[in-house]
């Protein structure tokens, strides 16, 4: 560790805010900082990345860029890998502070070589950025830890900036410059998707609380009225633009004066799930590429292109499948429910390694968080051994929430005629793909496979180490 560093050197990742931000709150407190974003290419082409995300990222860069003027300060953008990042350093006198992130692979390498490279000349400091164990990891305790972190007290607000400190040998870009030469140069794949940034965070949740969380614990299972009713903050969790704390202590406040405390409860309990479902992939960073039950990765040994390329682009045959797809594609977003039963779909019905589905899946959404996506992919893949296998049955979903098959008309237009008893059971008389797979025989097939492993001895050893290490201590589903 160096002493008498001159100035301090905030480096955003996702924690792309102003308010409670620990590395930008205690990095501020000399009043003499810069503030920089590492941009890496190889990252945002890496697992599940992409550009509808980039397209929310801009956003939030923009904003935080304006609101950091507003403090004497601004975003510079450092175009390069972690390695380059720090060679860029060499020779100057600095504190770093990051928010610590539970990432892919990549960036966790990436990350774990600059802090061993870095910390021989520079002094670094890390915070944790939410309610996630990096080290001691104990399952018993977590619940703990949680409500501890959410508990304390939020971040001091950064302080002005003093310093007009030299930064050119970093060779940075203006987060216009990088918009201009990284992100408008390419053509979206999307319709419409949430506007990012910390101001759009503040408004939905101002609106969830107010009004829009009414009947949100029902509404949650449709995707038309899920649009509107859930609290749509997961892109802005994801990157940052608002702090799970600050959240869970609004939250806390609200729920006395709130008249629908019920639905405020269930938002509260996936608060927690957040956290626990990324405390898992920091706990064990291989379930990226392993199921959590190592025998599962013997039941789907290879993949079909054709079968998978047809799902992902929603052309099963099947129209409510195909219509949530589609929605997805449009808008980056859709529905918990929906995303299960998509993904039940891919590993149950087509038996597809969830490892080649993951992925596609995950770009399609703008709030992509590696560790909760990983370990509901797992789940809905019957691949943790510690969950009870669901299959979800899409005829069933398409009938219960649509009935009148009004969001899957508003997706699929060609079907506008078509009756809704053809539209649920997907025996369609108009010009629309055949079904790829027969749902009956495939999900019979599926449970047979399924449970043929999971009642040997060997399967409920390995499943009683994957609960010590992940299982859920409280008796509470995650849906
Ligand atoms: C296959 C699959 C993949 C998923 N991938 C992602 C992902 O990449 N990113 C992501 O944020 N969520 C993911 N989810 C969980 C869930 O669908 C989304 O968090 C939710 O739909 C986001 O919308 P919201 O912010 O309006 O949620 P709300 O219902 O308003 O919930 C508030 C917050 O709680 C958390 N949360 C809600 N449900 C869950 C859950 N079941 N598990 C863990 N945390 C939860 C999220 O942070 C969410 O923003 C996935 C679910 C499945 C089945």
């Amino acid at each position: 560790m160096m002493a008498n560093n001159e100035a301090d050197l905030i480096v955003f990742h996702r924690n792309l805010r102003i308010q409670d931000n620990e590395a930008l709150s205690y990095g501020s407190i000399r009043q003499n900082y810069k503030c920089i974003y590492v941009f890496d290419e190889a990252y945002w082409s890496g697992n599940g990345k992409s550009l509808r995300q980039l397209y929310f990222l801009k956003d939030c860069l923009r904003e935080l860029d304006n609101s950091l003027k507003k403090i004497n300060s601004k975003l510079e953008i450092f175009i390069g890998n972690y390695k380059e990042f720090h060679k860029s350093l060499i020779n100057n006198k600095f504190t770093l502070h990051f928010n610590y992130s539970t990432d892919i692979e990549y960036y966790k390498s990436q990350f774990t070589q600059f802090l061993k490279l870095a910390k021989q000349q520079y002094e670094i400091k890390v915070y944790n950025d939410f309610g996630v164990q990096r080290e001691n990891f104990d399952r018993d305790q977590w619940s703990r830890f949680w409500e501890n972190q959410m508990n304390k007290p939020l971040c001091p607000e950064p302080k002005i900036n003093k310093a007009s400190h030299d930064c050119s040998y970093l060779s940075t870009h203006t987060v216009e410059e990088f918009i201009n030469k990284y992100i408008d140069i390419q053509k979206p794949d999307f319709i419409e998707i949430q506007p990012g940034g910390s101001s759009k965070a503040e408004h939905l949740l101002e609106t969830f609380f107010n009004e829009r969380c009414n009947g949100y614990r029902t509404k949650m299972s449709n995707p038309l009225d899920a649009k509107d009713s859930c609290s749509r903050l997961s892109p802005h969790f994801s990157f940052g633009t608002i702090s799970i704390r600050s959240v869970y202590q609004k939250l806390k406040k609200e729920y006395f004066k709130s008249n629908f405390k019920s639905d405020l409860y269930s938002f509260k309990k996936r608060l927690h799930w957040h956290c626990h479902f990324i405390q898992k992939f920091e706990a064990e960073p291989n379930i990226e590429f392993n199921s959590m039950h190592s025998m599962c990765d013997n039941l789907r040994p290879s993949e079909d292109q054709e079968l998978i390329e047809k799902w992902i682009k929603g052309e099963t045959g099947y129209p409510f499948l195909d219509a949530c797809i589609h929605h997805l594609r449009r808008y980056g977003w859709i529905n918990f429910r929906m995303r299960a039963m998509i993904m039940s779909f891919a590993s149950y019905n087509l038996w597809q390694p969830w490892q080649k589905t993951s992925p596609l899946l995950a770009e399609l959404f703008v709030d992509y968080e590696p560790g909760i996506h990983i370990s509901q992919v797992q789940m809905q893949s019957g691949v943790t051994g510690i969950n009870l296998p669901r299959i979800y049955s899409v005829i069933k979903q398409s009938r219960d929430q649509d009935p009148e098959a009004s969001f899957i008309r508003s997706e699929l237009p060609e079907l506008f005629d078509e009756s809704n008893d053809n539209i649920h059971n997907a025996t369609i008389d108009v010009d629309y793909p055949n079904k790829i797979v027969d749902l009956r025989s495939s999900s019979a097939n599926a449970r047979d496979k399924i449970w043929g492993i999971r009642n040997s001895d060997q399967f409920k050893k390995i499943a009683k180490q994957v609960y010590i290490k992940h299982g859920s201590r409280r008796r509470q589903t995650s849906r």
